[in-house]
């Protein structure tokens, strides 16, 4: 896979090498139990403690002691809502948008087959929270708002400090999944005062299968995993010592890249490769254009094509792009994030998702627009297939 053009970033990203350079001495040098009381045990538990510090720092946590490693953002999503609403017991109303990710909207239904409602908050054409459904909606029986910072499929940021007012205002707790925030724009827990925040590593060239859950000074966490002491007692389980080494070493490169001005470069590359391909072929759409997106993710529909076949073609030739979630993708239904913008199934189904990374070149994007462009033109030749009129 030498030539591999890679834009499925939010799918998951290459560990950078400075993480993996990290994470080696971990598993043969520094391999020690953090929970144990000798030299190698100490080794370990301040290699944690460092991460952790370091993960503090990129995503405003406050004090490190606020965040609790996990296997990764869907350990930290349930273990944050089932918390949340086993502390409730006189408030059964759950408000979530309609965009969230499986992650959350599947912890969700279970919560409404035990008896909570739960409450879909809508969004408009350009992915943008329904901030007066929200309002409407939001009284004494909501216990918890549920609303990711940005949309994995769409990039759209959504204006978390007006939903913070509002679930403030009724008492209500708030989760924020900020998986794809992380790294990618400025962001604190602490500033936004959010009781619980879900974050993984390798979103952000970090390892996979290690993630972390930031609860708020004073909010009761129920464990998810009893089982050991481990965490300040909210994860059982021995630590993943060198994936948490390696998230901690992704934070402190994910923050001197976001302080170099990293963004507004990758956000430039980002137009670039958007402006290129609505200037050269003829029914393109970029989804969310109007809202504000972050900096590395493009959501385009190109009329009368099969997003599939065009993922489909474009790996042909080297090129990774996704219809959507990399989860929900592989289940072969539009997707719910489009459905919920006002897309027809049709529509939802001709869009592909392009998401670069701080990694990408200028080159690497003129090689995805010709793949694209040549992808796009065969499968309307081959379909017979007419963009809709502008
Ligand atoms: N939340 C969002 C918004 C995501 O994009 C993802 C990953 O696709 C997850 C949660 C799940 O993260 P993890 O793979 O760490 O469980």
């Amino acid at each position: 896979m030498a030539n591999l053009l890679y834009f499925d970033n939010n799918a998951t990203t290459a560990p950078a090498r400075e993480v993996l350079d990290a994470m080696w001495p971990c598993f043969v040098e520094h391999y020690g139990n953090p929970s144990s009381l000798h030299g190698a045990g100490e080794d370990a538990a301040q290699a944690v403690a460092a991460a952790r510090a370091a993960l503090a720092r990129l995503v405003g946590a406050g004090s490190p002691a606020r965040l609790c490693f996990t296997s990764g953002a869907t350990e930290s999503n349930v273990t944050a809502l089932r918390s949340a609403l086993r502390s409730q017991r006189e408030r059964r109303r759950v408000l979530a948008s309609a965009v969230e990710h499986p992650a959350v909207l599947e912890p969700l239904a279970a919560a409404r087959a035990e008896g909570f409602e739960v409450v879909t908050i809508g969004v408009d054409s350009d992915g943008r929270l329904d901030l007066a459904q929200l309002r409407a909606e939001l009284d004494e029986r909501a216990a918890l708002v549920s609303v990711m910072a940005v949309n994995n499929e769409t990039g759209v940021v959504h204006d978390l400090a007006a939903v913070a007012a509002e679930a403030r205002s009724a008492g209500a707790l708030l989760h924020v999944d900020a998986v794809q925030a992380a790294g990618k724009l400025a962001f604190s827990c602490e500033g936004l005062g959010a009781d619980f925040v879900a974050f993984s590593a390798h979103k952000l060239h970090g390892p996979k299968g290690v993630g972390a859950l930031y609860v708020r000074r004073g909010v009761e966490l129920e464990p998810l995993l009893r089982g050991g002491p481990q965490e300040q007692e909210r994860r059982g389980g021995t630590e993943n010592v060198p994936g948490i080494v390696g998230f901690g070493k992704a934070a402190t490169l994910a923050r001197e890249w976001l302080e170099s001005g990293g963004p507004q470069r990758l956000a430039s590359l980002r137009d670039r490769l958007e402006n290129e391909l609505l200037r050269t072929i003829e029914g393109t759409h970029v989804h969310g254009r109007g809202a504000p997106r972050v900096c590395n993710t493009s959501n385009l529909r190109f009329d009368g094509i099969s997003g599939e076949a065009l993922v489909a073609l474009a790996s042909d030739d080297g090129l990774c792009v996704s219809t959507g979630a990399a989860c929900s993708a592989s289940r072969h239904r539009p997707s719910h994030v489009l459905l919920a913008m006002g897309l027809s199934p049709a529509e939802a189904s001709s869009s592909v998702r392009l998401s670069l990374s701080r990694y990408t070149t200028e080159a690497e994007v003129e090689r995805a627009l010709e793949v694209l462009s040549n992808a796009v033109r065969r499968l309307r030749a081959l379909l017979g297939a007419m963009p809709a009129p502008r």
